[in-house]
Formats: C-alpha cells, sequence, structure tokens
C-alpha cells in the first residue's frame, strides 16, 4: 500500500471511528471541535464524517476560507477601480461571483468591465502582456498559505521594474485571527462555558502549516488549555486528528500533535516564510466574523509599498452593507451552521449564491449544500 492510499483506507477509517466511539463513552458533555480550514470543512462534508460521529462530538467549522472572511468592503473597493480608473482587475476564481450589495466582479464583467480570472498569481505576467498599456490591479488575498506565492510574484514585479501593476491588499494572518476566535468565542459563549458549547479543541489547517510549521501553535494549550491537531486532508488523517483530540481532552492533557508529518515539518518552510517576512508585514486586519484585529492584516514592507494600489490611486470609502439575512459571520465563527440560515437551500444556493460562504469552494455553506442535504 504506497503512503497515499494508508490514507485513504476504509479499513483504518473503521479502526479510527471505532476507537472514537468508545472514546466518546467516556466523555461527560458533549465536546465541540472546530477545524479551522476550508478544505478540512470540504473534506469532512465529502466524506460524511460528521454523520459517522457519535452525538455527543460535534464538528464546527471555523474562519479557514479566505474568500469568505473578505468584507464586501474589499470587493467594492474592486469595483470602484474598475469603474472610476477603468483598470485591469486580477483576481482568483471564487472572489469572481461573491455577490456585494447591489453587485459583483462577475457582473461588473458582464457589463464591459476587464476582470481577468488567475489560477496561480504568476499568470498576472501573461495579464501585463495581454494589456500593455492598462493599470492592473491583482487582488492579493489569503493567508499564511498564499502570500510566499504572492510574494514571489512581487519581488519578480519589483525586478522586472514593470509599471501599471499593483496588488490590492486583502491578506490576512491567520494565527492572529485563530486566537481572536477563541477570546470571541468564550465570550459569546461566556455563561455557558463547561458546558456543551465552548471549542474544545482544533483540527488544525495542514496546508497552512506547511509553511508556518507546528511550533507557533503552543500558546494553544498553553495559554487556553486547549487541544489541536495537525491533520492532513485524507479520511484517515481526519479521523484520526479527531480521536486525538478527544484522547487529549479525556486525559485532561492538552497539546499540539502534529499528524501530518508526512507534510509539516516542526519548523515549517523557513524558505517561504522567509520570502513571505521580505514582502510582507503586519498590520490591522478585517475579518468578516471577527471584525478588526490588530496584526492580522498584511501590507507591504518599506520597498514593495509602491506597488500598493492604494497608496497611487484614491479609493473612495464606500458605505457597506453586508446582507443582513446571510448568516456568514456567524458560520465563520462556528457559532451557527449553514441549517440555520434561513437562506440556506432556498434563495441561497451555489447557483445563486447570497454570501460568500455558498460561493467558495472552501466555503461551509457550499460544502453543507453539495454533500450534507440529505
Ligand atoms: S446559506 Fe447563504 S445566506 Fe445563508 S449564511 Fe450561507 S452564504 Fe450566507
Amino acid at each position: 500500500m504506497d503512503i497515499i492510499e494508508q490514507f485513504k483506507n476504509n479499513k483504518i477509517v473503521q479502526q479510527e471511528l471505532k476507537k472514537i466511539h468508545l472514546l466518546s463513552q467516556k466523555l461527560s458533555r458533549k465536546v465541540r471541535i472546530m477545524e479551522v480550514c476550508g478544505t478540512h470543512t470540504m473534506q469532512i462534508a465529502k466524506f460524511g464524517i460528521r454523520r459517522l460521529l457519535p452525538q455527543n462530538i460535534e464538528l464546527v467549522s471555523g474562519p479557514g476560507c479566505p474568500v469568505c472572511v473578505t468584507p464586501t468592503e474589499y470587493i467594492n473597493k474592486a469595483i470602484f477601480l474598475l469603474r472610476k480608473y477603468n483598470v485591469v482587475v486580477v483576481t482568483f476564481s471564487d472572489l469572481f461571483r461573491v455577490p456585494t450589495t447591489d453587485s459583483s466582479l462577475e457582473i461588473e464583467k458582464s457589463n464591459g468591465y476587464d476582470v481577468e480570472i488567475v489560477y496561480a498569481p504568476t499568470e498576472i505576467f501573461d495579464i501585463v502582456k495581454k494589456y500593455p498599456k492598462r493599470d492592473i490591479v491583482f487582488l492579493s488575498i489569503g493567508f499564511e498559505t498564499t502570500m510566499p506565492s504572492i510574494a514571489v510574484v512581487v519581488k519578480e514585479v519589483y525586478r522586472q521594474k514593470l509599471e501599471r501593476v499593483y496588488f490590492l491588499l486583502g491578506n490576512k494572518f491567520f494565527l492572529t485571527a485563530l486566537e481572536m476566535l477563541i477570546i470571541k468565542s468564550r465570550n459569546f459563549l461566556a455563561p455557558a462555558i463547561n458546558s456543551s458549547s465552548t471549542i474544545d479543541g482544533f483540527i488544525l489547517p495542514g496546508h497552512l502549516s506547511s509553511i508556518v510549521g507546528e511550533k507557533v501553535y503552543q500558546w494553544i494549550p498553553n495559554r487556553y488549555k486547549l487541544s489541536g491537531v495537525i491533520s492532513g486532508f485524507e479520511p484517515v488523517d481526519i479521523v484520526r486528528g479527531i480521536r486525538l483530540v478527544i484522547e487529549q481532552i479525556l486525559n485532561c492533557d492538552p497539546r499540539i500533535i502534529n499528524e501530518y508529518s508526512r507534510v509539516v515539518k516542526p519548523e515549517g518552510n523557513t524558505q517561504a516564510q522567509k520570502i513571505l517576512n521580505e514582502v510582507f508585514c503586519s498590520t490591522s486586519g478585517t475579518w468578516r466574523g471577527l471584525g478588526t484585529i490588530p496584526d492580522s492584516g498584511a501590507k507591504f514592507t518599506d520597498l514593495y509599498s509602491y506597488l500598493d494600489i492604494e497608496k497611487n490611486f484614491y479609493i473612495e470609502k464606500i458605505s457597506t452593507q453586508e446582507n443582513k439575512e446571510c448568516q456568514c459571520a456567524e458560520v465563520l465563527i462556528g457559532q451557527k451552521k449553514p441549517f440555520d440560515c434561513k437562506l440556506f437551500g432556498k434563495i441561497c444556493t451555489p447557483e445563486n449564491p447570497v454570501g460568500a460562504c455558498m460561493v467558495s469552494s472552501e466555503g461551509s455553506c457550499a460544502a453543507y449544500y453539495k454533500y450534507e442535504l440529505l
């Protein structure tokens, strides 16, 4: 059996599930485990893992989808740049369909503005060739996972002395927000602490951890006495991660365990970290669901700050209203599930999304719609 097959093996999944069911009988209360990575959310839904767990173990999704946590204000800025300055906007595909109050990048493109979809940041160099006389704005979103690859492109734009290429910065540092999530969850749920509603542990993100490493999570058990398991994305990885979190809870021994050690090294990818830190540094960041958090947003370091579109073009402050009926903000912090939103599956569907969580390929609502509707 090759290594990937081992992690897809149904027999091992069943063995892990059996252990989880046995352990669950020793729990004195319901346990809530949050998977904070959008890819985990999608995989958990795809493999039907939620339904295979005992009733006293609940999985909730967190703010691990970069498109979902990007506030409407960011997309409105891109739309303003299209309409006011007729720039070429370059975006990842998920952001393209996210609705604002009265538009989306998709609608703007259908209205004749130039919005180009890319699947990798390096494709911006093809766009530069396609529009040699236009101002080009790359919509730069994503966590520590994608920031190194964007940083490589930024350095190349600098090296080639390309003119008229800019970045609208919406990147975010995930770890800072994770701590705010814990604090907010405890505040929201203060009356219910030690009952069935707190977050008891985390399935930590595999991709992001491959960049940042495992050591950076140590504050989770140290400061908050919570467990965390860095997991891969195959079924065995995920159920094993859940079992390891439950074992820690039962043993009152919160720790960080790296279940994904075949990819995640203790120190992470130091080369990627170096490039990231050369190009980006922290500033305050605004998250859908979590609000504005100091040091959770990204800006360019001094050398590259001239590439920030907001330093070159005036962008009008547009008052932005999120759709009041959309519950994305609560879904992103594990306070609600997609099923709790009255628009879910009726008015809001992947074909006609009302909120970002239904658009993104990593969004909780999209995952529930695709795999958890019975
Ligand atoms: S179902 Fe749609 S409207 Fe409801 S929370 Fe999800 S994205 Fe928002």
